[in-house]
């Protein structure tokens, strides 16, 4: 192991003990514009009279996909949990390919 992966791992590790302990959620947030159910409404005639923009939460659990419309309330409490919950994700693939590297050396196993 190498004095460059050491640090990285430590680094990735703290980042992600950091999120961790900030809260996160998993999924994504979406901003969506809608065409509503009422057939004379504007907004089936214009693009540009969608109503909206609404933000949807989004995420799959036990193998389903949920989607939850949020207020403004919602959107500005959860949206830095979700930021963060995407930079774990993004972490956690650093912290395999990190680990990986470092077992396969410590082992022997490869390079
Ligand atoms: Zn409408």
């Amino acid at each position: 192991m190498t004095k460059r992966d050491d640090e990285r791992l430590e680094r990735i590790r703290s980042e992600l003990a950091a999120l961790v302990v900030e809260g996160s959620l998993p999924g994504s947030l979406v901003v969506r514009s809608l065409r509503c159910g009422r057939r004379n409404c504007a907004c089936h005639q214009d693009p540009t009279q969608l109503h909206g923009p609404y933000v949807q939460w989004s995420y799959s659990y036990r193998g389903k996909r949920v989607a939850r419309w949020l207020n403004a309330e919602q959107t500005e409490r959860l949206r830095d949990q979700v930021e963060r919950g995407r930079q774990i994700k993004e972490l956690t693939a650093e912290l395999d390919a990190a680990e990986i590297r470092r077992i396969e050396r410590a082992e022997g196993w490869g390079a």
